[in-house]
């Protein structure tokens, strides 16, 4: 089949690699300027020099077989490490968190900065209506996208898949990338569970930095929601604050501060791993039909290649 596969996280290249496995062609389209989705890296230029900040899923876990052996050949070809210092499991992507999805997204026709606004299916099969035009036909559509997003699109085909999209609501998360002068008075390199802090890292010393003092500092998921309109401005400085609170003093200058605000980043996640319907070559796959995790997000790729290949061996 030609399908199309809206989003280019780390959930739709995962079912792009298994159905290009599986001998299909696949197309994918991303909003993103580029790879990563929410395991994406901010980078900034300050003056001559350049910063990067890992602003959205701070490293990842390995648990489940196959995914470890997809980690192992990230590793081999240089784009994860294991981070022991979040955790026995814990791994990030080197240089940068978004490199394992850079590296996945270089074997396929990936499409960046296109941002979908509408599939329609005639007796052709389903086009996909971007911002500045139509692409199409394809012979499935595959919807890889968070839960909100994603219900927009199955909704006008699907009503039940669109019913479960539409049953995960997902939390907001808050996120202020800090780089100070000098090195912070803070022995741990990450902190957990503190005050309004769900997770603090010192971003520049994970494996493959350049080990700058730069440190990511998240918000708890229910802080981000009563937050949720306050300026970026207002919640930079309440994680400063936070963050500063928990370091010993004097503290150094801050030299760059900026907040992202996550609007849908962490799924409740559900037991289903991934949606098809093959009467309609419609699909569903993503973190929010599995658990809020790249772990997961990847195995409702592979998943929904899965179902893919069982429904056509069945045909
Ligand atoms: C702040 C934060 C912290 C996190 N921390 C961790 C962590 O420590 N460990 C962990 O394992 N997980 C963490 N996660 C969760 C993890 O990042 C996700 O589970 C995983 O990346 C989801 O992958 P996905 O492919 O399902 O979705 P996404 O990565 O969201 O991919 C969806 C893609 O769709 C694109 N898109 C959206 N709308 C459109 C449109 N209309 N047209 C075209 N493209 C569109 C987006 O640009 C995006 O690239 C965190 C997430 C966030 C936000």
């Amino acid at each position: 089949m030609n399908i199309v596969i809206l989003g280019a996280g780390i959930a739709g290249l995962a079912a792009a690699d298994s159905l290009h496995a599986a001998g299909h062609q696949v197309t994918l389209f991303d909003k993103g300027r580029g790879p990563g989705g929410r395991m994406s890296t901010r980078r900034v230029e300050l003056g001559a020099e350049k910063l990067q900040f890992d602003h959205g899923a701070q490293y990842f876990t390995v648990r489940d077989e196959r995914f470890r052996r997809q980690v192992n050949a990230w590793q081999a070809s240089g784009v994860a490490s294991p981070w022991r210092a979040a955790g026995e499991d814990a791994w990030v992507g080197t240089p940068a968190m978004n490199a394992p999805v850079r590296h996945m997204a270089a074997a396929h026709a990936v499409h960046f900065g296109h941002h979908a606004m509408a599939l329609t299916r005639s007796a052709q099969g389903w086009r996909l209506r971007l911002q500045e035009g139509e692409h199409g036909p394809y012979d499935a559509a595959i919807v890889a996208l968070p839960a909100e997003q994603a219900a927009a699109f199955l909704g006008a085909h699907d009503l039940q898949m669109a019913g479960y999209a539409m049953a995960a609501r997902s939390q907001p998360c808050w996120t202020t990338m800090i780089a100070f002068e000098g090195r912070l008075p803070l022995a741990a390199d990450c902190i957990r569970q503190q005050g309004i802090i769900g997770w603090a890292a010192r971003d520049g010393a994970k494996p493959g930095r350049d080990g700058g003092e730069t440190w990511v500092v998240q918000a708890h998921g229910s802080w981000s929601a009563q937050h949720l309109e306050d300026s970026a401005e207002a919640v930079g400085t309440a994680l400063l604050d936070a963050l500063l609170s928990r370091a010993e003093r004097p503290a150094p200058a801050v030299r760059y501060i900026a907040s992202h605000r996550w609007r849908f980043a962490m799924t409740p996640g559900a037991d289903m791993g991934a949606l098809w319907n093959e009467q309609l070559r419609l699909g569903a796959c993503g973190d929010w039909l599995q658990g809020p995790r790249v772990e997961f997000a990847w195995l409702s790729g592979h998943r929904l290649g899965a179902l893919i290949g069982a429904a056509a061996a069945a045909a």
